[in-house]
C-alpha cells in the first residue's frame, strides 16, 4: 500500500473521541481501527507488538546495525476530534490545485477558498485531500499514522539505510486530553520520541503552555432590598470587582507568541453566591507562577474588604511546558531540524498556546517534541492534507532514523 492508500484506508474509520463516556477508549470505533492497524503492523513484518485494553498499540521495527544506537520512538493519535463528525468520511483528491475554490458541496453550499483560507495558496500545483464538506477529513492525526506506517515499510524495503530500534506507538483519546495518560513509558521504552502530530510543512514544537485552573467560590449575603443597607452583600458585585482587578489586556485575544493570560470560562451566580472559573496559561514557568500569585493576592484582598470566607479560591495545576524537559537533551531538536534540513524542509519552531500529549509525556519521563503531520484546518470541514506535505513528514521519520543511526 501506497502512503495516499493507507492514509485513504485509516480515514474510513470513525474514530471520533468522546468527552463524556469516562472509558477508554473512549469510544469503541478506536479499539476497532487500532485492531485493524496491528494486523497491518504484523504484516509488515513488525516485532513486539502490543495492542493493551485500553487501546495503545505499540510495535517494534529492529536495529539493522549491531552498533549501539539510542531507541527512538514515533507516536500519533487514532481518535478525531469531539467537534465534528468523523463517520462516513467521503475524501476526495484535488489534483494539481490551481488557487481556485473548491467546492466541497455544492448541495450544502460548502466552499475551502483562498479568500478564508490564504494558507491554501502555499500548495497551488500540490495535490489536495479534501473533505465531501460533510464531516472532518482526520487528517489529523491519521496523517501522522499512514507517515509513520509508510516510514516504517519504506526502512524495512531499504535495508541499506542503516537505522537503530525503533518504536511506534498509536494512542486513543487525544483529542478529548487523555492520550497520555494510560500511555506506559517504560513498555514504550525509547530515550525520546517524536508526536508526528503537527500541522503545516516544518512545524517543529517543544515549548507548551504551563497551565493551571482556578475557581473562586464568593458568598454573598441576601436581604430583602428595601432592608439592605449595610446589610446586604451581593456575590455578583462583588465577583465583578475581582474580575475588574484583572489586567483588562491579559485575556486570549489581547495576546499571541509568548504572552500568558487569564481567560474567564464562565460564571454562575445570584446574589447569595457566584462561581467564577478561569484557566491561567503562561510559557515562562516563574510568569505562571506569579499569575497564580496574583489570584491568591487579589483574593486576599477581596477577604480583607469584605469579610474573611467572602471568597474561597481553589488552584489546580493543570500541564507544564515542556520546554524544561526538552532543553536537556536539545540534541533531538537538532536532529529533527538536520533532517527537516536534509529532505529539503525549512524547519519552522513554534511555541504551543496550549498543551499536547508530548507535554505530558515529557514529564513522564520520554522527552517528546511534536512535528508536522502535514494537514490544515484541523477538525472541521474544511481540513484538507496536502499529499505532498504528508510526503514530507515521512521523509523526515526516515532521515530522523537514519540521523540518529550515524550519530
Ligand atoms: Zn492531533
Amino acid at each position: 500500500m501506497t502512503l495516499v492508500e493507507r492514509f485513504l484506508k485509516y480515514v474510513s474509520f470513525d474514530t471520533q473521541s468522546n468527552e463524556e463516556s469516562g472509558v477508554t477508549p473512549s469510544t469503541p470505533g478506536q479499539m476497532v481501527f487500532a485492531r485493524f492497524l496491528k494486523e497491518e503492523l504484523e504484516s509488515l513484518g513488525l516485532e513486539d507488538i502490543t495492542l493493551d485494553e485500553n487501546g495503545y498499540l505499540f510495535a517494534t521495527l529492529p536495529a539493522n546495525t549491531d552498533k549501539p544506537v539510542p531507541v527512538v520512538g514515533f507516536i500519533a493519535h487514532m481518535d478525531t476530534s469531539p467537534d465534528m463528525s468523523g463517520k462516513d468520511v467521503s475524501p476526495r483528491i484535488v489534483e494539481n490545485y490551481d488557487g481556485k475554490d473548491i467546492v466541497l458541496c455544492a448541495e450544502g453550499k460548502v466552499v475551502l477558498s483562498p479568500a478564508q483560507f490564504p494558507e491554501l495558496l502555499d500548495h497551488k500545483g500540490e495535490d489536495l485531500i479534501v473533505t465531501d464538506g460533510k464531516t472532518l477529513l482526520g487528517a489529523d492525526d491519521k496523517a501522522g499514522i499512514a507517515e509513520i506506517v509508510s516510514a516504517i515499510a519504506y526502512l524495512k524495503e531499504h535495508p541499506e539505510i542503516k537505522h537503530g530500534k525503533i518504536r511506534i506507538g498509536f494512542n486513543p483519546d487525544e483529542e478529548i486530553g487523555l492520550g497520555a495518560h494510560k500511555f506506559n513509558v517504560e513498555q514504550f521504552g525509547c530515550e525520546w520520541a517524536y508526536t508526528m502530530d503537527g500541522g503545516e510543512v516544518g512545524e517543529l514544537e517543544f515549548e507548551n503552555f504551563n497551565a493551571a485552573s482556578a475557581k473562586i467560590v464568593f458568598k454573598g449575603r441576601n436581604v430583602h432590598p428595601g432592608y439592605a443597607k449595610n446589610k446586604m452583600i451581593n456575590s455578583i458585585r462583588v465577583a465583578n470587582r475581582f474580575i475588574s482587578m484583572l489586567p483588562g489586556h491579559e485575556t486570549p485575544e489581547h495576546t499571541e507568541g509568548y504572552e500568558g493570560f487569564y481567560h474567564l470560562i464562565g460564571i454562575t451566580g445570584e446574589v447569595e453566591r457566584t462561581t467564577v472559573s478561569y484557566i491561567i496559561r503562561d510559557h515562562d514557568r516563574v510568569r505562571f507562577e506569579n499569575r497564580k500569585k496574583e489570584f491568591e493576592h487579589l483574593v486576599r484582598k477581596i477577604n480583607a474588604e469584605y469579610g474573611e470566607g467572602t471568597a474561597v479560591l481553589e488552584l489546580h495545576d493543570q500541564y507544564y511546558n515542556m520546554r524544561e524537559k526538552i532543553e536537556p537533551v536539545m540534541h533531538i531538536i537538532d536532529t529533527a531540524f538536520k533532517a527537516m534540513e536534509a529532505v529539503g524542509v525549512e524547519p519552522h519552531v513554534k511555541a504551543i498556546r496550549g498543551g499536547t500529549d508530548g507535554a505530558q509525556l515529557s514529564f513522564k519521563g520520554l522527552p517528546c517534541p511534536n512535528i508536522f503531520a502535514g494537514g490544515l484546518n484541523f477538525h472541521g470541514r474544511y481540513e484538507f492534507v496536502p499529499i505532498q506535505n504528508m510526503e514530507k513528514a515521512m521523509n523526515v521519520i526516515v532521515k530522523i532514523a537514519e540521523l540518529v543511526a550515524a550519530q
